[in-house]
């Protein structure tokens, strides 16, 4: 594990902040670390900066990311990693489609594709979109939001299904809510769309030791947490239950 240094801070709502660090990494889109919080927790978390410096975008969600998100540029935290597997870059024109804070681990993969780049942003309500201004600089931007406060009004899956009926994509990368990533992966098997997408299990080693984030016989930590749409489609329990943090099986709901 390396020490580092917050080195800045950017709060983007209420709910969500990057932190970057005073650490280089080569690591790829996908991939993810392992942050300690000092006397609270590690957590897993993507990446969505990679460059000169590594930045991660946090959503308060419980204890260890409202530890976090109260901490102070200057203050110190443990990384582990990079761990897992990335992302693919394939062909020549993606679509990209994140479901909130799904945006994370896709916004470091959207800075390195090189083709065509479509992206829908999804998220509850015009205030939690994220990267929407970077985003729109150089891309086909959609937005949705549940309750239609910013753009279409309804699910990202929903407004990706549309454009992927009027155009042609030689990949999908997602990244957000399990049922919204099983919908999109259905959509791409019935049109022949090679995707990948990045999935979230509850992690504790991020080694493949602890069998925490066990799914159908792989190891979200090692195997993925990128998965190709081949494998998905083999994974009974993907879009449908996950484990909490005592290993018990819950239903995944929207
Ligand atoms: C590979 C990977 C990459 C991730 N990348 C990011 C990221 O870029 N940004 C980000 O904000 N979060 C990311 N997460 C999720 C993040 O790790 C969890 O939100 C965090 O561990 C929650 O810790 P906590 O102590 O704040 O919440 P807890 O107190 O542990 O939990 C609060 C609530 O969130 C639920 N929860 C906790 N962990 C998960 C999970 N993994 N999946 C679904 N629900 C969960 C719990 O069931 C509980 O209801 C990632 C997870 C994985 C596995």
């Amino acid at each position: 594990m390396q020490i580092c240094k917050i080195e800045k801070i950017v709060t983007h709502s209420k709910l969500h902040k990057t932190f970057f660090f005073d650490l280089r990494m080569n690591a790829k889109p996908g991939q993810f670390i392992m942050l300690w919080i000092p006397g609270i927790d590690e957590i897993p978390m993507s990446l969505s900066h990679i460059g000169d410096k590594i930045g991660i975008t946090v959503e308060k969600v419980g204890e260890a990311t409202k530890a976090l998100h109260k901490m102070k540029e200057g203050n110190k935290v443990g990384v582990r990693g990079p761990y897992g597997k990335g992302f693919e870059i394939v062909g020549k024109k993606a679509l990209f489609v994140a479901g909130g804070t799904g945006i994370a681990p896709l916004f470091s993969l959207i800075k390195k594709y090189n083709g065509e780049k479509h992206i829908v942003l999804g998220a509850k309500t015009k205030d939690l979109l994220l990267f929407k201004k970077e985003l729109e600089e150089s891309n086909h931007l959609y937005i949705s939001t549940d309750d239609g406060s910013h753009g279409y009004k309804g699910f990202a899956s929903d407004l990706a299904k549309k454009i992927i009926e009027k155009e042609n994509f030689d990949i999908v990368y997602t990244c957000g809510p399990e049922p919204m990533m099983k919908k999109i992966l259905d959509l791409c098997l019935e049109k022949n769309i090679p995707m990948q997408a990045s999935l979230e299990r509850y992690m504790k080693c991020g080694v493949g030791i602890c069998d925490s984030c066990a799914i159908d016989g792989y190891h979200v930590c090692k195997d993925g947490p990128v998965f190709s749409h081949e494998v998905l489609k083999k994974i009974k329990d993907f879009g449908k239950w996950w484990r909490n943090a005592s290993g018990r099986k819950e239903s995944i709901t929207i």
